[in-house]
């Protein structure tokens, strides 16, 4: 199934590729792919591990990920390649948060926009960070080795058929975790038998993802882990929001709270935790 055979028995090796976020998905990807090796990998096949690293500053390396989930990638790295399988960080060479928040905006929709500084992500659904930062490097790699032999994994659970339906859309695509039959509470089930959960499930009211930190996405608890990691960077970040001229001065644009207060509430100066602190932004 996996492996084009050729007139004359020999076969063509196949290029097992598993795109890795850290999720519980992704991971329990790569290990049912080492549980199923022997069904699925044929002498000469090579496989590779993706995780796309957002960064916040390249030029000072600091993660556009929370600190605890790039530690856990990296830890869980070192024992992927223990399996034998080659695992690719990959990082946009020139763009980062900060190239995106500083650059001036030479077009726009709307032109009072124009010539200012960009600013925060605008909006989650087109965010310029995910177009420069994730999908570039990933298009850039995919250019440098994909070829007509490869098979690239998606952590896709039994139980998310909308999902899977496009997924089948896509002959170089494949979900072991339907093809295991695994939902996602089994997905999760087998990285805690592994020791593979990830941080991002450990925060209160699961308010970690594991996307950048200074997403409009990220949530209170989230923050107050930036804060509590790396204070004096998530200082910086906040002050950002004083930069004059910004074509998108809103670091969230989903809701009202501005990062100074946000940064109060962090800091548990504005007001004790409430209930809604676990349920919302
Ligand atoms: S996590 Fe948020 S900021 Fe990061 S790439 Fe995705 S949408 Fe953009």
């Amino acid at each position: 199934m996996y492996q084009n055979e050729l007139s004359n028995n020999s076969v063509i090796s196949t290029n097992h590729i598993i795109c890795w976020s850290g999720g519980k998905d992704s991971t329990a990807t790569v290990i049912l792919f080492h549980e199923h090796e022997k069904e699925l990998l044929k002498p000469g096949d090579k496989v590779t591990i993706l995780f796309v690293e957002v960064m916040y500053d390249l030029k000072r390396n600091i993660s556009g990920h929370n600190p605890d989930i790039i530690d856990f990638i990296y830890e869980k790295k070192k024992i992927f390649e223990s399996w034998g399988y080659n695992v690719e960080i990959l990082r946009s060479k020139d763009k980062d948060f900060l190239t995106n928040f500083y650059h001036k905006l030479t077009r726009s929709p709307d032109p009072e926009r124009v010539g200012k500084t960009y600013g925060f992500v605008s909006s989650s659904s087109i965010c310029a960070i995910r177009k420069d930062c994730k999908l570039k490097p990933m298009n850039e790699w995919n250019k440098l080795h994909a070829n007509d032999n490869q098979v690239q994994y998606v952590g896709i659970a039994l139980d998310e058929p909308k999902r899977l339906e496009s997924l089948h859309k896509q002959p170089d695509r494949a979900s072991l975790l339907e093809k295991y039959g695994y939902t996602e509470d089994m997905a999760m089930e087998l990285c805690r038998k592994y020791d593979m959960v990830s941080p991002q499930y450990f925060l209160p009211g699961n308010q970690m993802r594991d996307g950048c930190w200074f997403c409009p996405n990220c949530k209170f608890f989230e923050s107050k882990n930036i804060y509590e990691r790396m204070p004096d960077i998530w200082e910086e970040y906040v002050a950002l929001e004083d930069t004059p001229n910004l074509a998108y001065p809103k670091w969230n644009c989903y809701s009202k709270e501005t990062l100074k207060e946000r940064d109060l509430r962090v800091k548990g100066l504005y007001k004790q935790y409430s209930i809604f602190d676990y349920i919302t932004q």
